[in-house]
């Protein structure tokens, strides 16, 4: 697909508002590292609250033109982004390695579903539609009318920058609406100024896509709490999302939030499954991208009867990933993407320990990257069960039956993505009917997101779906317009 283009963009120490490329105006700098080998990527002068306030007051006179636009103008936009992405490909993958410490592996994937998204969105402008329903009263007739909801506030994680970026920046625009987003601070160019990039080269209106880059303390609460967006979307952790839904819902204005959040997936391997398949699963499933993705596997749950075989073989697979530099074709896992995140797996590892976790497999830590970690023997109390690991550790869980696997499957606060191994597909259906989760796949991995299906999760993992039908309903609004066509007679 990819073809060699003019020039390679640069420039990415400036702030995109209102169309132009600025300087921050912040006293603070972002200063963007590759996290596999320290290299400073780009110095970015933040941005502050005045100029987040700019790029609202663009945001908020751009969109009223923009939705009037024809359907197919907006969709026009959305089609030569996919044609840029392809063209840009490369240069977007070289960007994904070195920014975020993608694997050249997982780097493709995540291009892979930032351009299916980008596909499905420029058909949202013609599929959106609005409908007639009867009315009760004589003479009444009822419209239902989805128009955009305005301005959208996107707050994005560092994991999928790219992909989980453009999943909310893509529907919104295409639907009508306008963007200010705030990129993660570990990927302010592949979660944001990148994508403004294409954008601007498709040639999407001024100020209909602004990106701020700043920190938390000067911004992070001011973008959800400013007057213009009527809806937040945020993907991210639970703690963070939790403070998100308060500042939306607690402060002078209300607005919708979509929030994406954390996971805890089980990953079941019943008695009947076929194991080395199972194998294959478990190790990608859980070791993409250094297990630093939402839907990644957290949690290996295997019947005791093929408990030991299942470690077994598993060991042996995961002994064979090459770990190390993400550029290199064959890595499969690369760099943890900050020193922050490297301490907290190392804490992991020494209170899996502490609490009789038995370390099957482990490996030196070097710079960020560290090696897979296999811990069996793992109960449903321990930490590695119970939270998130974000990291290339993985307990594996050991369940008397297929009951007993159900209710360790269900046992967690989270309920984003799973999956079940078995030959029985009416089992595996059964089961997966049982799982408390927004999404199950059975013989397959957690980590799926298809354009066209709804990704999201129940409790702590979020409100709202992605993709599709579903992204659609949530970056429009509903409004009910009715016709009395006759004098209605009223009691009094
Ligand atoms: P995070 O919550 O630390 O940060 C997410 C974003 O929120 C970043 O852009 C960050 O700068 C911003 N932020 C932090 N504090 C803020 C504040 N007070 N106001 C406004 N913005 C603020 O998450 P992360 O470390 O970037 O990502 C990892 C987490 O995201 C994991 O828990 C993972 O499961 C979750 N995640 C969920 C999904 C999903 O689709 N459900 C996808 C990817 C990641």
């Amino acid at each position: 697909m990819s073809t060699n283009t003019t020039s390679t963009y640069s420039d990415f120490h400036l702030q995109f508002i209102a169309g132009e490329w600025q300087t921050g105006k912040d006293d603070s700098t972002n200063t963007n590292t590759n996290p596999y080998n320290g290299d400073t990527l780009v110095e970015i002068q933040q941005a502050t609250k005045d100029q987040l306030n700019e790029a609202y007051d663009a945001a908020t006179q751009a969109q009223e033109a923009w939705a009037k636009q024809t359907p197919a103008e907006r969709s026009a936009v959305l089609y030569k982004v996919v044609n840029i992405l392809d063209q840009r490909q490369e240069e977007i993958v070289d960007w994904l390695i070195k920014e975020s410490g993608s694997t050249r592996i997982k780097a493709m994937v995540e291009f892979g579903a930032t351009r299916a998204i980008t596909l499905e969105a420029a058909t949202f402008p013609n599929r959106v539609h609005g409908e007639i329903r009867p009315s009760n009263t004589p003479g009444k007739e009822n419209f239902i009318y989805r128009e955009p909801i305005g301005v959208v506030a996107v707050i994005s994680p560092w994991n999928f920058p790219l992909h989980l970026t453009q999943r909310s920046i893509a529907p919104a625009l295409a639907l009508g609406n306008a963007v200010v987003l705030k990129p993660a601070s570990d990927t302010p160019v592949t979660g944001g100024l990148l994508l403004a990039k294409v954008f601007e080269e498709a040639g999407l209106p001024k100020g209909l896509l602004n990106v701020v880059v700043g920190s938390g303390s000067e911004i992070g609460d001011a973008i959800v709490e400013h007057k213009a967006p009527s809806l937040v979307s945020f993907t991210g952790s639970t703690s963070v999302g939790k403070h998100i839904g308060e500042l939306a819902n607690g402060g002078e204005y209300i607005k919708q939030v979509a929030l994406e959040l954390g996971g805890n997936s089980p990953f079941v391997v019943l008695k009947d499954a076929d194991i080395e398949q199972a194998v294959k699963a478990a190790a990608f499933g859980k070791f993409l991208h250094q297990g630093q993705i939402c839907i990644a596997i957290n949690r290996v749950i295997v019947e005791d009867e093929i408990y030991d075989d299942f470690v077994e073989r598993f060991l042996a697979h995961v002994k064979t990933l090459n770990v190390g530099d993400p550029n290199k074709q064959d890595t499969a896992v690369g760099p943890i993407i900050n020193e922050k995140q490297v301490k907290s797996l190392k804490e992991k590892i020494a209170k899996a320990q502490e609490e009789g976790a038995k370390m099957i497999l482990s490996g030196e830590i070097q710079g960020q990257v560290v090696p897979p970690h296999i811990f069996t023997e793992v109960t449903r109390e321990m930490d590695l069960s119970r939270n998130e690991v974000f990291g290339p550790l993985v307990g594996i869980i050991r369940a008397k039956d297929e009951d007993d696997a159900l209710s360790i499957a269900n046992d967690s606060m989270y309920g984003l993505s799973s999956a079940v191994f078995t030959a029985d597909m009416q089992k595996g259906l059964r089961f997966a009917r049982g799982i408390r989760a927004g999404m199950t796949h059975i013989n397959d991995i957690s980590v799926n997101d298809e354009s066209n299906t709804p990704f999201g999760g129940e409790k702590n993992s979020g409100i709202g779906r992605f993709n599709g039908e579903w992204v659609l309903e949530e970056f429009t609004r509903t409004h009910w317009i009715s016709m009395q066509n006759e004098p209605r007679e009223y009691p009094f």
